[in-house]
């Protein structure tokens, strides 16, 4: 039996390995179908400490698992498709290949994925204009039009900082009224430099090989527009990657794993959560890392306890 498997190799689940396999847990990682996690699917990373230069994602997230790997973590490729999870464990995981692992502690450290629109035109021109992190990605927008589309939170969020570099930003929202807190909404409805597009859905993103603008349809009237616009960001919530625990392990009801009081904890005692499948707040790679820490350490301290 494994005495730490941890599910996910992103930020949170590489920077848990460092720190079970620096305490001689022996950790096996399982990466998932996305090794490495969403970082490698953005660019250059200019926000994560200790790169002043910025860093490349997907180098980035190599670099962690070479770091992992350095003291002895154990990389699975592969995707755990069945939990069977046990208040104080074992807990038995079921991989693609039809293998199964037994371990004493789990560190659940899906991560979450944006959610899309889906239309072709969007999934075409990912990285070419289209993001959805203006944290990440806003800094290229220097004096150009971006669009920003949704109209929660993290739309206002967005927008409000993307008028730091983009020339003009222009929100567009399905309905007349926002979905985000009174001062998020506020904040962007009063700065000079946010139009809104109400009422109006996507239905095009413009562009052969970079964006060029988007076409979108008002819902009200049926007439179409064309807004022009370099930057195309999404900002219509994630989407956690927790529907194997669904049912077993306590989320809230958008499917986040619900921690106990700041600790990597979950309702089940050897189960931790760490990073964006258990954060619907923050979400940058650094604030992964440090959870992941604390669901490596909760782990080895609980561990311990069982001894
Ligand atoms: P939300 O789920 O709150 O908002 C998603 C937005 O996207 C909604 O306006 C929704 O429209 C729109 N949307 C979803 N699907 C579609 C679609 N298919 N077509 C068109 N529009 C669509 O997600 P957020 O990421 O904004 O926020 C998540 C959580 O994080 C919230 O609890 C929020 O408060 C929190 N947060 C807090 C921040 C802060 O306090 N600083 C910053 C960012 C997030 P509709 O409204 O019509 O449903």
């Amino acid at each position: 039996m494994e005495k730490v498997v941890i599910i996910g190799c992103g930020a949170a689940g590489l920077t848990a390995a460092i720190y079970a396999a620096r305490a001689n847990l022996a950790p096996v990682v399982v990466t998932g179908s996305l090794p490495g996690g969403l970082l490698t699917q953005t660019t250059d990373v200019e926000n994560y400490p200790g790169f002043p230069e910025a860093v490349n994602g997907f180098d980035l997230m190599f670099k962690f698992q070479q770091q992992a790997e350095r003291f002895g973590t154990k990389m699975v490729n592969d995707t755990v498709v069945k939990v069977e999870l046990v208040d104080g464990g074992p807990h038995k995981l079921e991989l693609g290949s039809g293998e199964v692992i037994e371990t004493a502690a789990l560190i659940i450290a899906t991560g979450a994925s944006p959610r899309w629109l889906s239309l072709p035109s969007e999934d075409r021109l990912k990285n070419h204009g289209v993001s959805a992190c203006a944290t990440c990605d806003g800094a290229f927008y220097r004096d150009v039009p971006v669009v920003v589309i949704g109209g929660g939170d993290t739309a206002m969020e967005e927008a409000s900082f993307l008028t730091k570099f983009a020339s003009k930003v222009t929100v567009v929202h399905r309905r007349d009224e926002l979905r985000a807190s009174k001062i998020m909404a506020d904040r962007a409805l009063n700065n000079d430099k946010i139009e809104f597009c109400w009422d109006s859905v996507v239905e095009e993103v413009l562009g052969e090989t970079e964006v060029e603008g988007i076409r979108v349809k008002n819902l009200k009237t049926g007439e179409s527009a064309v807004i022009d616009c370099v930057g195309y960001f999404a900002a219509l919530g994630h989407v956690p990657s927790t529907q194997i625990f669904a049912g077993v392990v306590d989320m809230d009801d958008k499917g986040f794993i619900i921690l106990k009081n700041s600790s990597s904890y979950t309702n089940i005692a050897g189960v931790f959560g760490a990073g964006d499948c258990a954060d619907s707040v923050y979400r940058q790679a650094v604030t992964a890392a440090g959870m992941g820490c604390k669901a490596a350490i909760d782990a080895e301290r609980w561990l311990a306890d069982q001894e």
